[in-house]
């Protein structure tokens, strides 16, 4: 169990992020005494607030998040303020005093983490600045944590990383993609490589399609001013569902270290079919909420939320076929789709088995299901492997079966939120669960073709789904043309 020491230092700390994960998550690091005594934070935010203003609102924050809350008096006692516009080239200094004293003071040996829990525009500005006015002249390790998004498209992801780039190095910036912290997400490497009954069939002789679903029940909430300048594409699709395929499609890594999983993660990135023009329409479908009914209540449509454009071309609804290349998956589609007012909120990854050659049991007049392998990422988190076999008192006849796995911890306290992890994994040294600028760049030149072309060409039918189903019909219609259909998420 290591004990990393460090000086962290949030900017946005007074943000969403900050309150609903951040300070929950260094509370049960604390709590499982995975945190040193030496470790500091300094949060900062523009607003003035003192020392001991902000320690309540750290208290308040953990104690809405963890019903178990002891030794918090302690745990506050090393959260610090400092007010701060980042903007603001003059006021550097002041908080590199602040970070120079906290280090002397709890013995950090020189260990800063730097987190941008702030809107995207300011990245590029607080690196520089970090760089220019000493804060990364540090004995110790410096590390920078960025958030997403990382860019709008290449171009714009490529400045960032320039900008970052100036002031750290590569195996020094941590960029979150939150999924990768999850549970089951990290257990799509564990049930591949730990068990000798999938991998032999991890391929295209004997997997017919995978379906990954991302769905979401809520609307848009009061992030219309930035959803209609992303849309889920670049929400969803850029980062998070990707990263899901590259572990699913990886090949083995030689070994389970950073380096090798990333670059595993990366070729499968550079083998999937990129789309051209036309291409585009036939592999990938968008949608936008209507209104409808969700648990008895009327939502409006998205284009009736606060702060987006009645005529709106946004999508809040993705689905795609993705094809991977390689002598592994070529001829299987991987089948994405995530969404927004969908009728669960459900991640799931389904794998379908192909049929049997032959089916023995035709005389019940009953077709066999095939195999699947079901990994629920949230909220519920396990595997369920559908097969078929006899129930007692039947004769001869294959009936489907469930075998499940449920990996629920007992209280809050020991399934980890996954910034409690990921947040673990940086004061560590520990990039695996981090995104590369390779991963980066080939997702968003991916991405890129299909944004090209529907921001240049008006979605007539908008809104196109109904709040509380499944999306619009043509993702079902694109599953139907390949002979497969989507499995139920709920
Ligand atoms: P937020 O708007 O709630 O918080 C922004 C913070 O930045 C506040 O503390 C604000 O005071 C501070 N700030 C703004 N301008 C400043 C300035 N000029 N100088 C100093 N401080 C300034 O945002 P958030 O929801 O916490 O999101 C932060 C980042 O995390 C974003 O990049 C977002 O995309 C990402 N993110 C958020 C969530 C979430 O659940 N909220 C999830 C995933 C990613």
């Amino acid at each position: 169990n290591e004990k990393p020491t460090a000086l962290i230092m949030i900017f946005g700390a007074t943000g969403d992020l900050a309150k609903r994960k951040l300070f929950p998550s260094l509370y049960r690091l604390y709590k499982k005494g995975r945190l040193s005594e030496r470790f500091a934070v300094v949060g900062i935010a523009r607003r003035p607030l003192s020392n001991e203003e902000f320690q309540a609102s750290v208290k308040a924050s953990v104690e809405s998040a963890i019903k178990d809350n002891g030794e918090l008096e302690d745990f506050i006692s090393h959260f610090y303020y400092h007010s701060h516009d980042v903007t603001d080239s003059g006021s550097y200094l002041a908080l590199k005093s602040v970070a120079e004293k906290l280090d002397a003071h709890y013995s950090l040996e020189g260990n800063r983490i730097f987190y941008l829990a702030m809107a995207p525009e300011f990245f590029g500005t607080i690196a520089e600045h970090l760089k220019a006015d000493g804060l990364t002249d540090v004995d110790g390790f410096k590390r920078l944590v960025i958030e997403k998004p990382f860019g709008h498209d290449l171009e714009s992801a490529k400045q960032l990383n320039k900008q970052i780039r100036k002031a750290f190095s590569e195996n020094e910036i941590y960029r979150i993609d939150h999924y990768l912290g999850k549970d089951m997400v990290q257990n799509i490497e564990v049930i591949r490589f730990a068990n000798a009954i999938f991998e032999p069939l991890w391929n295209n002789r004997y997997i017919s399609n995978i379906q990954v679903t991302s769905s979401e029940v809520l609307g848009v909430e009061e992030r219309g001013r930035y959803y209609e300048k992303s849309g889920a594409l670049r929400d969803m699709v850029q980062n998070h569902m990707l990263q899901m395929v590259a572990l699913l499609a990886m090949e083995p890594p030689i070994r389970l270290t950073t380096d090798e999983i990333r670059s595993e993660k990366v070729k499968v990135l550079r083998a999937m079919r990129p789309l051209e023009g036309d291409q585009v329409k036939e592999y990938f479908v968008r949608g936008q909420y209507g209104k409808g009914q969700l648990n008895g209540q009327e939502v409006p449509a998205y284009n009736e939320e606060p702060m987006v454009d009645e005529q709106s071309n946004t999508e809040t609804f993705v689905a795609g076929k993705l094809m991977i290349d390689n002598f592994r998956w070529a001829g299987v589609p991987i089948y994405i789709r995530t969404g927004k007012r969908m009728a669960a909120k459900s991640t799931k990854i389904v794998i379908q088995f192909k049929d049997i050659p032959m089916n023995l049991y035709y005389q019940t007049e009953q077709t066999l299901n095939p195999n699947l392998l079901v990994i629920h990422i949230q909220p519920e988190e396990g595997i369920t492997l559908y097969l078929n076999a006899q129930k007692s008192g039947q004769n001869m006849e294959a009936t489907p079966v469930k075998l499940n796995f449920a990996n629920k911890g007992i209280d809050d306290m020991n399934t980890p939120e996954a910034y409690e992890r990921l947040l673990y994994d940086c004061m560590r040294g520990d990039a695996t669960n981090f995104t590369h600028w390779d991963e980066v760049a080939l997702s968003w030149s991916f991405v890129d073709k299909i944004s090209d072309v529907w921001e240049n060409t008006k979605e007539a039918g908008f809104p196109n789904y109904e709040s509380g189903s499944m999306g619009p019909k043509e993702a079902d219609q694109m599953l139907e043309k390949d002979g497969f259909f989507w499995w139920p998420v709920t």
